[in-house]
Parts: structure tokens; C-alpha cells; sequence
């Protein structure tokens, strides 16, 4: 028996009755091949079809459900070459109703003078006259009645596969194994945060019986979502696996001297921060810390604090991130800083001649660097280091967990910070670092003033053209992003290239105007940057290469051309390249998009500063899927579960994961066999390093 349904499950849809090659390959468009599948297509939204109205109480504009007589057979006028409109009559006690279709030439053949149907779709009523247009409709005394007269389940779907056709597909589909199915949650699991059993919860989110019924199915199959999320992803990080011994930092004495050496005072989030960073350095325990802070809050003084204790202890220190013009700012800034204590800083990037490369990667292998500071390159086989104590990933969100597992390998059980500046909301934060502890430096370092925004169209341009030919005649340097490179027909966005021609040759012909993207040699990029850094450069016209980290202070203005293709928190990010000095700073949000999302997020940038706030907003508005790549991370798509409703469900979720593998690491006992082979078939292709042993 057992090995049967798992066998049903298994099979082609083309297996089900109704179900050919061509409908078969449609599913396939959805993503849909095996009867599993089908039955874990679950609903986008739900029509209530179980209120049957009589005809008189119709209102209208609405879609409702009402049962009728055939009062007349079907009439067919011709409107017009190749336009035909069938109508048929209906009556109940309370009144008559007139359904209509256009073309649908086999409506002809359907209705019978007085038979029963049921109809359902949006009426309209004009005093006394009522209309439904294409009704979904279904005989009275069919056995069962799967699109009417009850609460109707939509789902997502592709053209040319109707909802009926789907309906029926997944109702078969359930019939065929309702009743079998197995429970992968343990029963304790069950019982402990009162879930549903599977073949209820199946039943029930397709076709529920009520309010109730769809909620206690719901909570079940979004719990258990999540449940095989976390312990996929807790499963791939090594800190969960084993705990490890990690290094014993000592204090360093010669910290303070450090301290007292930077240009600034460290505010008091950072120290408190530092603080929780050089605890966990002190311990035997290995560190997983996220670092959390806005744009602009000193993110980098923090590592860099951290990177000089692990020297100063005899290790090497790395720093990871995403981009080569972010390492190679870095790199300038650490290195001003380390040298003079006699700490040795190198860069390592992907576009590195292969002879600086080799030696670069040999002074890495023979320990006489101290802090290397790099992009992906990092993770190449060929870095080995010889004594890796601390590994710090910049702007984390950029990178996966994989990425990040991959680094610290290089070490024996090294500390391990990772700083993200874009704020993560909540629930993503406990998906995604649901095993690391969270430090956040929620605290500017005094004499920011807040970004000035402004949502502007095109009508503004020449008024915004002047402000900048202002702002640059007072010292100050501007930023333009564009969302694409160069100039394609199909997407009417501002390229950056175009854009930085125009406005050189152009607008502001009198000024500096230079252009950085992200197809250029990293040469190119890095002169360019240096000419912006030293003000040689006015205007910086840039693709999103310059989103992260990227730190001119004396730039003040960032324009953002299309700026309704960006995400909120990129848009955040990018808006976090000007504010980083003494001067006031502007930016100016050009938006071509009409839609009404389009302007409730311009409304957000404009009204707040908070990244956090920010954050919550953009999942709110975009949803997961959308928010940075979640792909990047592995995290497969979720088919039900809704990252921005469903925080309780996901921290139970997460409670009983820790309590499973607590119990059972390696997910070995009977109870979680079934789990286990879930998470591994649910994650092989999106995490190849998944494992349990
Ligand atoms: P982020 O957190 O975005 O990475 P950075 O580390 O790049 O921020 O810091 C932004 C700017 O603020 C840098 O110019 C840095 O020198 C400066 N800064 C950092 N900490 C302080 C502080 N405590 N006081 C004044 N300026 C600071
Ligand atoms: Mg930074």
C-alpha cells in the first residue's frame, strides 16, 4: 500500500483521465508534471459560489451565483461578420436574467428548455433587466458539482488552461490519492502546534467547506513549508552540523591605541556592537554574527576594528564583497589604516593580471599577508591561507550561503561577521540567518542630516538640470544611475551610456561628465572612480555598479533615472551614496511608471530614511520572489507560504526544526525518515552540498 501512493504520486499527469500530451505539455508551463504536482498547485484566491442568490436580489457589477430554468431556447443573432452573440433566457420565481456569450457557437447545443443550471459570474442590472456575461455554469443534478455551489478554488494558471480544466484535473488528481497520503510531519510536531493531518489539509485547500476549513489547511501546508525550508537550510550550515571549537582571541592591548588613531569617534551603536564582536572573539565558540546597519552607519570601522584584534592574535583576516570597485574603496581604506600599525592589506579580484594574481595568492599561502580583502575571487580553490582566523562577508545579501560556507572553509572553524546594509526584514532575516546572532548598528554617526527625496517626471527635468548645474557650482558632485547600459528598443529605459552622452554633449557640456558601468574593465572603472573620488569628475552618470558601499562624501546629489525599475531597498541603497557628509543631500527620484505601486513607493521614499521600514515595505509591495534574488540564496520558491503574513507560522516553524534536529541531527529515526527525503529531493538541485552526514 505504501509503495503504492508513493507510485501515484510519482506518475505523469498524462496519466489522469482528460489529460493528453497537449494539456500535459501546458501543465508543464506551470511547472506541473507528476500528480504531486498537481495536487500542490494550490489556489491563487477562492470564489465564494456557495451563496445561491435568487435572481432578484442580483446586484450589480458583482460576481454571484444563482439556479435558474431554461425559459427559451437559445437565440443566435449576428452582430456582425464574424461576430455572433448567443443569449439565452433564464427564470426563477423572483424574476428572469438573460446570459449571453459571443461566439461560442456550441452554446447552442448546451441548454434545453426547462433544464436546471446554476450560474455563476459578474451581473449587470439595468432597473428591471438583468444581464450575466459568459457565465461559468453547470447542471442541477450533475453528481457532483465541482465549479459551483461551493467555494471555487482559482488558480494560477497559463492561456489556453481553464479553470474548469484545471479544476478537474486536481480533483481527480485528489481522488486518487486522498486517504493514502502519508504524514511527513512527525505526529508529536502534529500535535505540539495543532496541525492538520495531510490528506484533510490537501482536501481542504482545494476545495474548502468554509472559512475554517481553508484556515486549518492553510496553517498546515505553510508550516510544513517552512518547516522543510529551515531544516534544509540548517542542514547546509556547517555551525549546525558540529559545534566547533573556534579560535580564543586574546585582548589586544594596542586596540585602543587603534581606537584613538581613527579620524572619528566610534558612535555608541558601533561600540556597542564591537563590543558583542570582541566577546565572541574572547570565547572558544565559534562566531556567526550578522552585522546589521543602515547605509552609512559605519559598517566598515566596525571590520576593520575586529580584522586588527585577529592580527594582533597572529591570524589573518579576509574580507569579502561584491563588487571590485567596493574591494578596491576598501582596500584603500583598510590599508590607510592597518599599515601604520604594521599590518599587511592585499586586494584580490577576479580581474587581476595572473602574474599579480600568483603573487598575490603566494603571500596569502605564506602568511605574509595579514588581511586580504577581495571579491568572489576569494573563494577560488587556489586561495589558501595559512592561518585564517576571521572572515567577514560586506553586504551580504549579494552573496549565498554556499558563498559564505565556502570562505570560511579556508580556515580551522575561523570567526565568522557578516554586514548587511540592506535591512532585512524580519522574516527574511530569520530564514536566512536564523542561525546566526544579530548585532545592529542602529545609530548614524552625528551630523547626518536625513536625504532630502523628491518623486519627479520628466516635466521637472530642465528645473532639476538646474539644481544640479547649482549644486556643482558650490563644490558639490552629483550621481545619475541608470537602470540599463546601453539603449534597447524593447525596454524603453534611460541607458546609461545614452544618458551620459546626452547630458555631456548637452546639458551640461560645460562640465565633467564621466560614465562607470558594469562591462567595463576593471581598469576603466577604478580610473574613473579615482577621477570622481579626487572631484575631478562633476557628474558620475552609473549603472547600479556603484549601489553598494561605494563612499564620496562630497557627493551630494543622486539622480535616478526609471527609478520605478528599482526595487525600494535598492533604491535605498543607492539613495545611501549621497548623506555621507557634512553637506545637505538631495535625491531625485525620476518616475515613469503610472501605476499605483509605482507611486506608493516613490510616496515611501520620499516619506522615510529607515531602511528598515524601507525594507518591510518593498516585500510588502514586490513580495518575496522579487525581493534580491532569492534564488542567490537558495531558497527555492515557496508555493504557499507568504513571507510577509506568515512570520508566526514561520517562527513555530523554525522552533520545531531546532527541536527535530536536536533530537535527531542527522534526521536518522523513523519519525523524520520521511522528512528528510522531502528536504533532500526538495533542495538537490538548488543546494548540491546539502547533507545530513
Ligand atoms: P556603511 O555602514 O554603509 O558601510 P561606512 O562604513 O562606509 O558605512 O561609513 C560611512 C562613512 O561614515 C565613512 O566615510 C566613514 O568614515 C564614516 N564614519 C564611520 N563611523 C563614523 C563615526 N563614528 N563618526 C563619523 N564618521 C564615521
Ligand atoms: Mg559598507
Amino acid at each position: 500500500m505504501k509503495n503504492d501512493i508513493y507510485e501515484i504520486l510519482k506518475k505523469p499527469v498524462r496519466t489522469l483521465k482528460g489529460v493528453g500530451e497537449a494539456r500535459a505539455k501546458l501543465f508543464q508551463r506551470l511547472n506541473i508534471y507528476t500528480v504531486y504536482d498537481l495536487i500542490t498547485h494550490f489556489p491563487r484566491e477562492y470564489e465564494d459560489r456557495g451563496k445561491l442568490k435568487s435572481i432578484v436580489e442580483l446586484v450589480d457589477g458583482e460576481a454571484q451565483a444563482f439556479e435558474g430554468t431554461i425559459a427559451a431556447p437559445v437565440s443566435e443573432s449576428r452582430l456582425r461578420r464574424g461576430l455572433s452573440v448567443f443569449k439565452v433566457s433564464v427564470r426563477d420565481e423572483s424574476g428572469t436574467i438573460t446570459a449571453t456569450w459571443f461566439n461560442q457557437h456550441y452554446i447552442k447545443n448546451v441548454f434545453k428548455v426547462g433544464e436546471k443550471y446554476i450560474f455563476y459570474g459578474k451581473v449587470s442590472r439595468k432597473y428591471k433587466s438583468f444581464e450575466i456575461q459568459s457565465p461559468v455554469y453547470e447542471k442541477h443534478d450533475k453528481a457532483e458539482m465541482k465549479n459551483t455551489c461551493r467555494i471555487v478554488p482559482v488558480y494560477p494558471s497559463t492561456a489556453s488552461l481553464s479553470q474548469n480544466i484545471i479544476r478537474n484535473c486536481i480533483s481527480s488528481a485528489l481522488e486518487s490519492v486522498l486517504g493514502s497520503l502519508e504524514d511527513i510531519l512527525p505526529q508529536w510536531v502534529r500535535n505540539q502546534y495543532y496541525l492538520s493531518e495531510i490528506n484533510y489539509a490537501l482536501e481542504h485547500i482545494h476545495f474548502p467547506k468554509g472559512e475554517e476549513d481553508f484556515k486549518n489547511a492553510r496553517t498546515r501546508l505553510v508550516f510544513e513549508e517552512l518547516l522543510l525550508l529551515q531544516l534544509g537550510l540548517l542542514s547546509i550550515k556547517s555551525s549546525f552540523i558540529e559545534v566547533k571549537k573556534g579560535i580564543l582571541f586574546r585582548p589586544v592591548s594596542d586596540l585602543q591605541h587603534f581606537l584613538d588613531s581613527l579620524p572619528f569617534k566610534l558612535t555608541n551603536a558601533q561600540r556597542r556592537v564591537l563590543s558583542e564582536i570582541e566577546e565572541d572573539m574572547e570565547s572558544d565558540r565559534v562566531m556567526n554574527r550578522l552585522v546589521q546597519g543602515d547605509v552609512g552607519s559605519g559598517k566598515t570601522a566596525v571590520a576593520v576594528l575586529a580584522l586588527f584584534k585577529a592580527v594582533k592574535n597572529g591570524f589573518q583576516g579576509t574580507l569579502m564583497v561584491p563588487t571590485e570597485i567596493l574591494a578596491e574603496q576598501h582596500f584603500r581604506t583598510v590599508k590607510a589604516l592597518l599599515e601604520r600599525f604594521d599590518i599587511r592589506v592585499s586586494l584580490l579580484t577576479g580581474s587581476q593580471t595572473k602574474k599579480q594574481k600568483d603573487e598575490i595568492l603566494e603571500e596569502i599561502r605564506s602568511g605574509k599577508t595579514d588581511v586580504v580583502i577581495g571579491t568572489h575571487a576569494l573563494i577560488e580553490d587556489t586561495v589558501i591561507f595559512d592561518r585564517l582566523g576571521l572572515v567577514i562577508t560586506d553586504e551580504q545579501h549579494r552573496f549565498g550561503v554556499r558563498q559564505r560556507a565556502a570562505l570560511s572553509k579556508k580556515g580551522d572553524n575561523p570567526d565568522i561577521i557578516v554586514m548587511t546594509a540592506t535591512p532585512i526584514p524580519r522574516t527574511l532575516a530569520l530564514i536566512l540567518y536564523g542561525d546566526l546572532d544579530i548585532s545592529v548598528i542602529d545609530e548614524l554617526p552625528p551630523g547626518r542630516k536625513p536625504i532630502e527625496t523628491y518623486a519627479v517626471d520628466n516635466s521637472m527635468r530642465e528645473r532639476v538640470n538646474q539644481f544640479i548645474r547649482t549644486k556643482v557650482s558650490e563644490g558639490r558632485q552629483v550621481y545619475i544611475v541608470c537602470p540599463l547600459v546601453e539603449e534597447s528598443e524593447a525596454i524603453e529605459a534611460k541607458s546609461a551610456v545614452e544618458t551620459s552622452e546626452r547630458i555631456a554633449l548637452h546639458d551640461f557640456k560645460d562640465l565633467q561628465v564621466a560614465l562607470i558601468h558594469g562591462k567595463m574593465k576593471a581598469k576603466e572603472k577604478e580610473a574613473i572612480m579615482q577621477g570622481f573620488i579626487k572631484g575631478e569628475v562633476h557628474i558620475l552618470v552609473s549603472t547600479t555598479v556603484i549601489e553598494v558601499g561605494v563612499n564620496v562624501p562630497n557627493a551630494t546629489v543622486m539622480v535616478i533615472e526609471n527609478a520605478e525599475r528599482f526595487g525600494l531597498a535598492q533604491l535605498h541603497q543607492l539613495r545611501g551614496r549621497v548623506g555621507r557628509g557634512e553637506h545637505q543631500s538631495y535625491c531625485i527620484l525620476y518616475n515613469e511608471g503610472n501605476s499605483k505601486v509605482s507611486r506608493e513607493r516613490m510616496k515611501v521614499m520620499q516619506k522615510t530614511n529607515d531602511g528598515f521600514v524601507i525594507s518591510e515595505k518593498d516585500l510588502e509591495l514586490r513580495g518575496p520572489g522579487e525581493f534580491f534574488g532569492t534564488r542567490q540564496h537558495g531558497i527555492p520558491e515557496l508555493k504557499i507560504a507568504n513571507l510577509y503574513r506568515d512570520l508566526d507560522i514561520l517562527k513555530q516553524s523554525q522552533e520545531a526544526a531546532g527541536m527535530i534536529l536536536a533530537k535527531d541531527r542527522h534526521l536518522k529515526q523513523d519519525e523524520n525518515i520521511k522528512l528528510k527525503e522531502k528536504i533532500t529531493e526538495r533542495f538537490k538541485d538548488k543546494m548540491n552540498e546539502i547533507s545530513f552526514n
